[in-house]
């Protein structure tokens, strides 16, 4: 079964969320701390999708995403934010974070998420063994790696999607809303911010200027072109 791990101290909320979890077909892993989800994350190494609040008693949610993230960069982590506040978003997402579900929030919507983050954990499974190969770079289809001139490369499933969506169209122009559809789904329904900042994380990891970016180009009222 998928397990997926909810972190959450007010245990009404978690409690909904797991009910909810059972009732789609995940198996739910609690915690209503960050040293506990940390532990729980460590004894289950097959939780494909973490669910992170940020207000937590013995830490914040951002933190819990980036000790998740210094070992583990398959995962899908969606943070639960409390404030509509865009600044959370940003920082959730700038930590390591795939998306994020803000309270309240609808079971529909958290399930709709998880399953989103799921199928593109295990999209490419079937595929074989496959590499993509342009300028410098070097993409592994089967292992979900990217090597830059022979040098490995750590992205987030988000930001592999996106650079594989790149580097499967290369010089063609592709709008905020192709990266999108192609990354998070038809069905996803959050802003068109969110590829920015995914980009601006992208191009820190890629570029060797991020002030005069050669390989993700913005086409400008538009979207983004790989040049590479
Ligand atoms: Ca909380």
């Amino acid at each position: 079964m998928k397990k997926v791990l909810i972190l959450e101290d007010e245990v009404n909320i978690r409690s909904f969320v797991v009910i909810n979890l059972k009732r789609a077909g995940y198996e739910a892993i609690e915690a209503g701390t960050g040293e506990e989800a940390l532990r729980k994350i460590n004894e289950n190494p097959d939780i494909g999708v973490a669910i992170l609040d940020i207000m937590l008693p013995d830490t914040d949610g951002f933190e819990v995403c980036r000790s998740i993230r210094a070992n583990n960069k398959q995962m899908g982590i969606i943070m639960l934010t409390a404030r509509t506040q865009e600044m959370d978003k940003v920082t959730g997402l700038m930590t390591g974070a795939d998306d994020y579900v803000t309270k309240p929030f609808s079971p529909a919507e958290l399930t709709a998420r998880i399953d989103a983050l799921y199928r593109r954990i295990g999209g490419d499974s079937m595929a074989a063994s496959e590499l993509l190969t342009q300028g410098p770079f070097v993409m592994n289809i089967r292992n979900h790696t990217l090597e830059k001139s022979g040098n490995r490369i750590r992205l987030t499933q988000v930001e592999y999607s996106i650079l594989k969506l790149f580097m499967q169209n290369p010089g063609r122009a592709l709008s905020r809303e192709d990266i999108l559809s192609a990354v998070w789904g038809r069905e996803y329904e959050g802003e068109l911010k969110i590829v920015d900042v995914n980009i601006r994380r992208l191009r820190i990891k890629i570029e060797d200027d991020t002030a005069n970016p050669i390989y993700i180009t913005t086409v400008w009222g538009f979207g983004y072109k790989w040049g590479a």
